[in-house]
């Protein structure tokens, strides 16, 4: 009571994120082994790592005594993405990236500007920095970017979207995404979260790191976390002017990805085979489980992600009958989405399990 006094009163709004039911619990809660158990909950990538990355992962482990030296992370990615060195952040994920940004250009009697249903660490962020959150109400579940242009005040200093959104999987087209950017004043900075970039088909794809020699008040966070597989180790990046990233260099904590994580990242941003696995599995249990829920008659949000968020009614009820048989998915109650749940694309195996376990939890 009176500990928690000792904080802001902004910090004891926060509601805390609610993560994905990990294996271990369900098992523990239900007595069912951990095998039987199948998690399609936190969008994790169903082929697990590159083998390049695990293998560059445990020669790594050699020299875990050292501090870790994030350069040639920060050199790859300067390389792939024909940018300066100075123009990269590292992260501990991209979340951490994200909560960067909220340091630097958010703080008290700030405001930061987002749709309803974008990634809950926006708020998160915004809060913890201080500022106030403006929520624009979404347009069916994506962004409303004309209503999110409309919300900017004098004191708002970021807009944040998601694109792919999450856990909506809404899609704003690029050309659209140009337009809002380009009608925006640059004492605004946009935090363009691409982390299901690489799921998007190379039709919807455009280089928004081009963009950056434009706008120098974007910033562009990719993660190592969905479609390369090492959502474990956290690690994520940053892109974004040299004035940018040297802003969010100075809170970025020294040591702040670690030894594995570099070394896999390096690896894993090499490994086209497993890449392209990962989009193909992606793809092709996309088209498994909207056709089973078609079958079943639930409709859904047209997801550009690796996962989906459809309608059940009582989501609460049909989650609960669903954790029984051991599958687990997310509930969106914390995203204002009380009658939805999203599934994460996995396996055929698992997602024809998904599927099953649903139509059970529905009868
Ligand atoms: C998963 C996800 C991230 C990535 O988080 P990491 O910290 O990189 O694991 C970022 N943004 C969105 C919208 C996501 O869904």
């Amino acid at each position: 009571m009176t500990t928690a006094k000792l904080a802001p009163a902004y910090i004891r709004a926060i509601s805390p994120y609610l993560p994905g039911k990990p294996i271990t619990e369900l098992a523990r809660e239900m007595g069912i082994p951990v095998d039987s158990i199948v998690k399609l909950a936190s969008n994790e990538n169903p082929l697990g790592m590159s083998p390049k990355a695990r293998a560059a992962m445990d020669k790594a482990a050699a020299g875990i005594e050292r501090y870790p030296d994030n350069f040639d992370l920060t050199r790859s990615l300067a390389e792939r993405y024909g940018l300066g060195m100075d123009q990269i952040v590292v992260g501990n994920g991209s979340n951490d990236v994200l909560d960067l940004a909220a340091r630097v250009f958010l703080a008290p009697g700030r405001s930061a500007v987002f749709s309803r249903h974008a990634f809950a660490v926006y708020p998160l962020a915004t809060m913890a920095s201080g500022a106030e959150c403006i929520a624009v109400p979404a347009r069916e579940f994506g962004h409303d970017l004309d209503a999110m242009r409309m919300a900017i005040r004098p004191d708002t200093r970021i807009v944040w979207i998601a694109n792919p959104n999450n856990p909506t999987g809404n899609f704003l087209p690029y050309p659209q995404l140009r337009v809002f950017l380009k009608s925006l004043t640059q004492d605004v900075v946009v935090v363009l979260d691409e982390a299901y970039n690489e799921y998007l088909p190379p039709a919807d794809r455009a280089d928004t790191v081009a963009w950056l020699k434009e706008f120098p008040n974007l910033l562009i966070t990719r993660t190592f976390s969905k479609v390369y597989g090492l959502a474990g180790l956290r690690i994520g990046y940053g892109l974004g002017s040299a004035e940018m990233a040297d802003l969010l260099n100075r809170v970025r904590q020294p040591f702040n990805a670690n030894n594995l994580a570099l070394a896999a990242a390096v690896a894993a941003l090499d490994d086209h085979v497993f890449l392209a696995d990962s989009y193909d599995n992606n793809r092709r249990g996309m088209e498994q489980i909207l056709a089973g829920l078609k079958r079943i008659g639930l409709s859904h949000i047209p997801s550009h992600g690796n996962f989906v968020t459809f309608k059940a009614g009582d989501a609460a009820g049909v989650n609960q009958r669903l954790l029984k048989q051991g599958v687990i998915v997310r509930p969106l109650g914390n995203y204002a989405m009380p009658e939805h749940l999203r599934v994460t694309i996995g396996l055929e195996r698992e997602n024809a399990r998904f599927l099953e376990a649903l139509e059970q939890a529905l009868a």
